[in-house]
């Protein structure tokens, strides 16, 4: 193995390495390594992976230290009281070396996980590293502890909360990556509220677009040239990226339940601009990336009938508590848990007989603008200057506004939205929100997109 960096600190002695951690050390990557170090900056946690090349054992021969200090005897450890790969720890404990972090090891080779505070080009300033000056350091790693934290979207400990502050998608990533349908249904219902088989086909659905779509990023080549992206720059994808601006859109051409499971899992939202909805009427839905090839998954018109058979308890218990209004305790525990068993028992029935997946050329929209605020002149909400018209002949309206108290601002057209030049307000620049014009506006309902007169 070759180094790629070696640490500069002011620890010389490997006893002294656990006292070290407090300090700041300096891991300085060799040049030939700069463009490793790209993006480096958005890491707070990196574990590093060094080599314990004392020749000497800074006097811990038989019993290791907790700590991993940077030092290790390249010879055989000799066999003491405890076994050859136990050592007796600090605390008094006798543990193997695979229990401990003892720097005696069949393989000379240390890891911690240490926080980066800076970095000034190939040198990174780190605290919590365990190694004496001049350790060779062997590789450096961005940290991952999303295995450890199985609770959906809990934050267990300080190192996995800091990730997740950088990347509040890691933990779905890693479960599409996986395939992991179950943990997202479960997200996906802390969003939705319940557990249904339509929120469990939108995850399904979801999670197969973002694996397609991902696989041809990370292999460009398997792609046909019609449907091949643009900009892979022939680099492999760390799983399938969303980041809430819209360079991923879905499209999905309902608004029930199966949309969420398709939110959640691409990240892809009403909030983000990045959910794009065409009122149609089919569990289908579309992603793409901004090049315009995208995957489009369709329900099947069996599926309904494929999931009521494989799950006919739940039939009954609908008939009983919905349809016959039957509502004790009973029923309608029985009721949630088989809605639950058939909503996590989808997820498991047979993809191919539940989709279509097409791949399709999508007319990508542009990135959605964005647009000032005004007040309006009546109702003193901030509104999207897109969304507000002339006042015009209304200004007399204005006096409805006296039953508001003082505070309000619609009684302060004030300084905010006005130069301090600007005239008391006129007919002819009062701006109200559509409400207060008596406008037409969209709205979406469980209707699907309807225009309501103002
Ligand atoms: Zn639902
Ligand atoms: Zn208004």
């Amino acid at each position: 193995m070759n180094p790629v960096g070696v640490v500069r600190n002011d620890c010389t002695d490997p006893a002294q390495a656990m006292q070290m951690q407090d300090a700041e050390s300096v891991i300085l990557v060799d040049e030939a390594f700069a463009d490793a170090l790209h993006m480096i900056d958005s890491c707070e946690y990196l574990d590093v992976v060094f080599h314990f090349h004392l020749p000497e054992t800074g006097g811990r021969t038989k019993t290791g230290t907790e700590t991993g200090a940077g030092s290790e005897s390249r010879t055989e450890p000799e066999t003491g009281a405890e076994g050859r790969w136990r050592r007796t720890t600090r605390s008094g404990e006798v543990r193997g070396v695979f229990a401990s972090r003892a720097p005696v090891r069949p393989n000379p080779i240390g890891i911690t996980t240490v926080r980066l505070v800076g970095r000034d080009g190939n040198r990174l300033r780190v605290t919590g590293l365990d190694a004496v000056d001049g350790t060779p350091v062997l590789d450096i790693k961005s940290c991952n502890t999303s295995h450890l934290d199985d609770t959906p979207c809990g934050a267990s400990n300080h190192i996995h909360t800091s990730l997740l502050k950088s990347n509040p998608r890691l933990a779905i990533q890693r479960y599409i990556m996986a395939g992991d349908t179950e943990k997202l249904l479960i997200m996906a219902a802390q969003f939705h509220g319940h557990y249904c088989p339509g929120l469990a086909m939108g995850v399904m659905a979801a999670v197969h677009a973002m694996q397609e779509l991902d696989r041809d990023n990370a292999d460009p080549d398997s792609v046909t040239d019609d449907a091949k992206p643009a900009e892979t720059g022939g680099e492999k994808a760390s799983g399938p990226a969303s980041d809430g601006l819209e360079d991923l859109l879905a499209i999905v051409e309902t608004n029930n339940c199966f949309a969420d499971g398709v939110q959640l899992v691409t990240g892809c939202s009403f909030g983000n601009n990045s959910l794009i909805f065409e009122d149609l009427g089919k569990t289908a839905f579309t992603l793409t990336r901004r090049d315009g090839n995208g995957v489009r998954v369709i329900s099947r018109h069996e599926s309904p009938a494929y999931v009521r058979e494989a799950f006919p308890e739940f039939d009954r218990h609908y008939q009983r508590v919905v349809r016959d209004q039957v509502r004790d305790d009973a029923a309608v525990a029985a009721f949630r848990k088989s809605g639950a068993e058939r909503s996590f028992g989808t997820l498991n029935l047979d993809f191919d007989r539940m989709f279509d997946v097409q791949r399709v050329r999508v007319d990508v929209p542009d990135y959605a603008p964005s647009h000032e605020s005004g007040v309006c002149a009546k109702c003193g909400d901030s509104v999207m200057a897109t969304r507000m018209v002339d006042g015009g002949d209304v200004s007399t309206r204005d006096t409805d506004a006296s039953t508001r108290g003082p505070d309000t601002p619609a009684r302060n057209p004030d300084a905010s939205t006005r130069g301090p030049d600007t005239p008391a307000t006129t007919a002819e620049n009062r701006k109200l929100c559509l409400k207060c014009a008596g406008k037409p506006y969209s709205v979406l309902d469980g209707h699907g997109i309807r225009i309501l007169d103002g």
